[in-house]
């Protein structure tokens, strides 16, 4: 264990607080297995304090115009431009992501963030009128109030600005948990907040799933509760939720099929799934997992493949800027990830080309694997591993492959490869995902929406949609004679 292992506090109300139960929890480097860090274990009485704060900020909140809003969030931007050298090495440490990748996401969050300041100032009522004689309408779209937030490990300053930027750019004050695993860059965002947002507009408190997020989710005075995290997560949260009938936002878990027609390029599709198969170590809801491959692609298709995946260059990240895939985020997650190949391949039939191995004692690795001679049913094709793991089928005609590509619970994303603009588009037709690539795999941009059809959930991350997800709408009726 590290000595210098920093302790971090709660952003309470706009002050740096301890835990009410002065408890803390380690916060590990998963290269390395080292605790870097120890933030609050919180607890019931922390959501409590944190909602109070809240809510007394809220009225004042309110009054606030968009462009002034707008301005706070912008100035957010800056500082995290002004500080993304230091966000990017934090979440290379926390997370265990090779720096290069980590260095490419502050300047995602700053553009997100600029989004949503001047979507903030463009939020429409659809309509105005006289819908009645003597009579008018107008439509008010209006915050809901208390918000509360709850995000993943994956990507931890992108799910938290996800989050913070469309509540607060419609007028909501927030509470927000990061994840226990990897809560230190949204602390940092924090303490930026704390210089341009009014005390208690955001709120962050750190702490496990239970009691922490679960009491966000049952606390009577949060309006809605955003989650990014599992699909067993998601149904938990709107269970509870309907307790209080609070609005739920959930950004949960994807299987993402790959389809590949025989007309696509092999060498391309191979470098695409290279990259989007195993960004992040696979830890990535919607990494390219699940490759469907036409019957004459197929062979060339692999011999692409497993020597682009084997020249992937794993390890700890700072060993420098070649590393290219890191751990997975803990003991726990490798373990599962080995368990889902132990019982994929104890059939007899499915094969591990590559990978799957760990690579030597230290830190939680996973070499990235490709698995072949799948069904459609097996476990590994039909759930989320969430780690370096690329299944390939060969499907023998168009038809199959659509109905494989949608034969799973899930429906966050998909993407089709093929030079035929017809077909790409009628395959992006019946895909049931919120999104679809045509010959690429993962780009996401602040102005389009990101979310789930299915299992996978419901509720917008990222464009106007967002935004509206962080409303209410008002009808206000004037008797005029
Ligand atoms: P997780 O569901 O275990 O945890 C997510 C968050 O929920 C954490 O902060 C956790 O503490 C909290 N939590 C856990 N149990 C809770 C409960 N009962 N009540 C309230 N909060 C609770 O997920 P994870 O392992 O951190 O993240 C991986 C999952 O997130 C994957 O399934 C992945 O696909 C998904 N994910 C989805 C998206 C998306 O945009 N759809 C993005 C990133 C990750």
């Amino acid at each position: 264990m590290s000595v210098a292992a920093s302790q971090y506090q709660n952003f309470v109300g706009g002050e740096w607080v301890d835990g009410v139960d002065g408890e803390s929890q380690e916060v590990l480097n998963p290269a390395t297995g080292e605790t870097i860090a120890h933030v609050p274990r919180g607890s019931q009485a922390d959501v409590d304090r944190a909602v109070e704060a809240a809510k007394q900020a809220l009225p004042d909140w309110l009054e606030t115009t968009p462009q002034e809003r707008s301005e706070m969030l912008l100035k957010l931007a800056e500082a995290i431009d002004a500080n993304s050298e230091e966000l990017a090495r934090v979440e290379s440490e926390n997370v265990g992501k090779p720096l290069p990748a980590a260095q490419d996401e502050p300047p995602v969050c700053a553009d997100n963030l600029r989004f949503f300041a001047g979507a903030a100032r463009v939020l429409e009522g659809r309509a105005a009128g006289e819908y009645m004689r003597g009579y008018t309408s107008m439509i008010r779209r209006e915050p809901l109030g208390v918000v509360g937030q709850i995000a993943p490990w994956n990507y931890p300053l992108m799910m938290a600005v996800w989050k913070i930027a469309p509540a607060l750019a419609a007028g909501n004050v927030t509470v927000l948990k990061p994840s226990e695993q990897t809560p230190l860059t949204t602390l940092m965002m924090a303490q930026y907040a704390a210089e341009i947002f009014p005390a208690g507009v955001l709120n962050v408190i750190t702490g496990d799933g239970e009691p922490v997020g679960a009491g966000i989710v049952r606390h009577p005075d949060v309006r809605l509760v955003s989650l990014t995290g599992d699909v067993a997560t998601g149904k938990e949260i709107a269970r509870t939720a309907a307790e209080t009938l609070k609005r739920v936002h959930l950004e949960l878990g994807g299987k993402a099929p790959v389809v590949v027609f025989d007309d696509a390029d092999p060498e391309a599709v191979a470098e695409g799934i290279k990259i989007a198969g195993y960004w992040n170590s696979g830890q990535d809801c919607t990494a390219a997992s699940r490759v469907v491959a036409g019957p004459k692609i197929y062979d060339t298709l692999l011999e692409a493949l497993v020597p682009a995946v084997e020249s992937l260059n794993v390890g700890d990240p700072a060993e420098g800027e070649e590393i290219e895939m890191g751990p997975v985020i803990s003991k726990a997650q490798q373990d599962r990830v080995f368990g889902f190949l132990e019982r994929a391949t104890s059939n007899g039939r499915a094969k591990v080309l590559t990978g799957g191995d760990s690579n030597g004692d230290r830190g939680f690795f996973v070499k990235p694997a490709v698995v072949t001679e799948v069904d459609q049913t097996d476990e590994i094709v039909q759930r989320e591993v969430f780690g370096p793991v690329v299944t390939v089928q060969r499907f023998a005609d168009d038809d199959e492959a659509i109905a494989w590509a949608n034969d799973v619970s899930y429906g966050l994303a998909a993407s089709v490869w093929t030079r035929d603009v017809g077909r790409a588009l009628n395959a992006a037709r019946k895909l049931q995902f919120g999104t679809v690539w045509i010959n690429d795999h993962t780009p996401l941009v602040s102005e389009m929406p990101h979310g789930g059809y299915k299992q996978s959930g419901y509720g917008k991350d990222l464009s106007m949609y967002a935004l509206e997800d962080y409303t209410q709408v008002k009808h206000v009726m004037a008797k005029i004679d």
